[in-house]
């Protein structure tokens, strides 16, 4: 019975981050994705709303939980019993991090295996930041997230644009 974490901001979830969830619960038994609540930089959408965007959009693929976590991804392995950590590689770019990042979690909890899933190739370039920007500035977003998220991201960007005004 293999249980594996898929873990990130998901600020917001885009098609890139459905699309690994989807290849990666096809791969293991069960998939918990798992929302990272860190400080950090301020994110767009709250810790609830960002769970409540990925529960909508994987609702019909029956192996998967959405929870939210803080703190260090190998307490939350130990918390819910999982054993593998599935994360996405767009790029070279994203390999340095992410070998760094396997490797320290399995010094720190050495049942703890990541498994890198490769980007299909139409979501390579894509990441939550660019959508926070293609949309801040009127760009068309709707081949970058699931149809669900667009107006709440068009919505957010024009609440903080009207606040900026006033
Ligand atoms: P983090 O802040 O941990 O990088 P993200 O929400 O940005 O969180 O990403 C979570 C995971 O999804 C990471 O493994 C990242 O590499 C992967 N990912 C992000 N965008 C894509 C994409 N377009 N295609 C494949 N994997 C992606």
């Amino acid at each position: 019975m293999i249980r594996a974490i898929y873990p990130g901001s998901f600020d917001p979830v885009t098609l890139g981050h459905l699309d690994i969830i989807e290849r990666a619960a096809k791969t293991v038994d069960e998939l918990i994705v798992g929302v990272l609540n860190n400080g950090g930089k301020t994110p767009m959408f709250s810790i609830d709303e960002r769970v409540s965007m990925l529960e909508e959009v994987t609702e019909e693929i029956p192996n998967i939980k959405v929870l939210s976590f803080s703190g260090l991804l190998v307490d939350f392995a130990k918390q819910t019993g999982a054993t593998t950590v599935v994360r996405g590689l767009r790029a070279i770019s994203d390999f340095e991090y992410e070998l760094q990042m396997a490797q320290t979690n399995r010094k720190m909890y050495p049942l703890l295996d990541t498994m890198f899933l490769a980007t299909s190739l139409e979501y390579s370039y894509l990441s939550s930041t660019t959508v926070k920007e293609v949309a801040f500035f009127d760009g068309d977003i709707r081949e970058f997230v699931p149809e669900s998220v667009i107006s709440k991201v068009q919505d957010r960007v024009r609440a903080a644009k009207q606040k900026g005004r006033t």
